[in-house]
């Protein structure tokens, strides 16, 4: 029996990705229009009635904050602190029962794809006419743009594909009705957002439309940046670089996931890519569009990778010179291909090769942003801080990669206006700055 309302405010808490928080926003934006108070991330718990935890439930370190945050609750509810509980999101969706019989103060638990359920049970209504606005919890300059949902992928290591189900594409006229309606609410950057963006389109519409949509989005009025992430790498879509290349405020920047070199690897991960192919797509990538920044991500630690394996891993990397770089951890999850493989390094071993591959890194980013020192380079201001305004340049993606210092001056400068930025000094992975003009 759910308690009933003491009062109509409700403390929202989203963890994990992007594409959870954009979920997170589509509910607040709901449970506005249903008259409720929406504390996003609150501090305290003062006046808030009932608490509704968005969880993540991807690899191991995501799983455990997302458990302990619901004991946090859970406790304050047994304290009298707050008055009803909510969980969804992907642990939940992943181990609904388990959380529904060991979490008893938990007054209900949703999956993924509850909207409306979660609306009823707190008290809310679902507005179909809502479809495509959101509460943007992040900075008012820039929000991510989720154009699917699932991934009809079947990389070994990933639980995604049972957590979200199957790719499915968003209409692109809806997903440009949503970011015209962004736009218009003053954001200026576009993330585009998926589990595999490069696959947009082809499960309703028969083929890959990530340049199509591209086009769309990019001819929208006040829209001056557009970034894509989760690119795949196995049947790129090629025509996308040159989309990326022709339009000036499609960011020449690309996050393509490679998650290893060595062939065996590569094919126990199912990656459909080889060694050769992926040095093959890269060039490509870098021929097509001159100056783009690459973002991948790497994989340490998968079930077999040997001595000489992650050797070939290091000699990739420091030939590759990525611009910009993230390293996990193997995290062995019930359910995905991988699990039947034998977990077989310890948690030491994977995180010194990680921690190896970003010392390699560390090297090329630095001589990277050296290159950069006593260039004027368009900077978006994100925030300001004590000593400097913060921003990014076209190359850098919030929140995963480098930012840019700016030394405060008596330049009038604001957060979410973009500012020509001279580079003064070169970090491992920042930059510092002055206003130039
Ligand atoms: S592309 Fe692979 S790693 Fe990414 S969500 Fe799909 S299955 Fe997981």
């Amino acid at each position: 029996m759910i308690p009933p309302l003491k009062n109509k405010s409700i403390g929202l808490i989203s963890l994990g990705c992007a594409k959870n928080l954009v979920d997170s926003e589509v509910l607040m934006k709901q449970l506005e229009s249903s008259k409720f108070q929406i504390l996003f991330e609150p501090e305290t718990l003062q006046g808030i009635d009932t608490i509704i935890i968005n969880t993540c439930g991807f690899i191991s370190d995501a799983k455990q904050e997302s458990v302990d945050t619901i004991l946090h609750y859970a406790e304050a509810k047994r304290a009298g602190n707050i008055n009803r509980l909510f969980l969804m999101g992907c642990l939940t969706e992943r181990y609904r029962q388990e959380l529904t019989l060991e979490i008893p103060e938990a007054d209900g638990v949703f999956g993924v794809n509850e909207l409306p359920e979660i609306l009823h049970e707190v008290g809310g209504e679902y507005r179909h006419n809502l479809l495509g606005e959101r509460t943007i919890t992040t900075p008012s300059h820039y929000a991510y743009l989720k154009i699917a949902e699932g991934c009809d992928r079947t990389c070994s290591f990933c639980a995604i594909p049972m957590i979200r189900g199957a790719h499915k594409s968003k209409a692109m006229e809806e997903i440009i009705a949503e970011a015209t309606y962004l736009a218009g609410a003053g954001v200026k950057e576009l993330l585009v957002i998926s589990q595999d963006t490069t696959f947009y389109g082809l499960d309703l519409y028969g083929r890959r439309r990530l340049a199509d949509l591209l086009r769309g989005l990019a001819a929208i009025n006040g829209i001056e940046w557009i970034r894509i992430h989760y690119t795949y790498p196995h049947a790129f879509p090629l025509e996308v670089l040159d989309v990326i290349r022709d339009h000036p405020n499609i960011c020449n920047y690309i996050d393509i996931p490679l998650q290893h070199i060595n062939n065996r690897i590569l094919r126990s991960m199912k990656r459909g890519m080889t060694g050769d192919k992926t040095r093959k797509l890269l060039e490509t990538i870098r021929k097509t569009i001159p100056g783009v920044t690459i973002r991948t991500t790497f994989i340490t630690g998968y079930p077999g990778e040997t001595g000489s394996d992650f050797d070939e891993l290091c000699r990739f990397v420091e030939s590759s010179r990525f611009d910009r770089l993230g390293v996990f951890t193997y995290s062995h999850e019930e359910g995905t291909p991988a699990f039947k493989l034998r977990d077989t390094l310890p948690s030491r071993i994977k995180s010194q090769r990680q921690a190896h591959l970003m010392k390699i890194q560390e090297q090329i980013s630095l001589e990277r942003n050296q290159h950069q020192v006593g260039k004027e380079i368009k900077v978006l201001v994100d925030r300001e801080e004590e000593e400097f305004w913060v921003g990014r340049s076209e190359a850098d993606s919030p929140e995963v990669d480098q930012e840019i210092l700016i030394k405060k001056s008596a330049s009038t400068v604001n957060a979410g206006n973009f500012h020509q930025v001279r580079i003064t000094e070169a970090r491992f992975f920042d930059l510092l700055g002055e206003i130039s003009g």
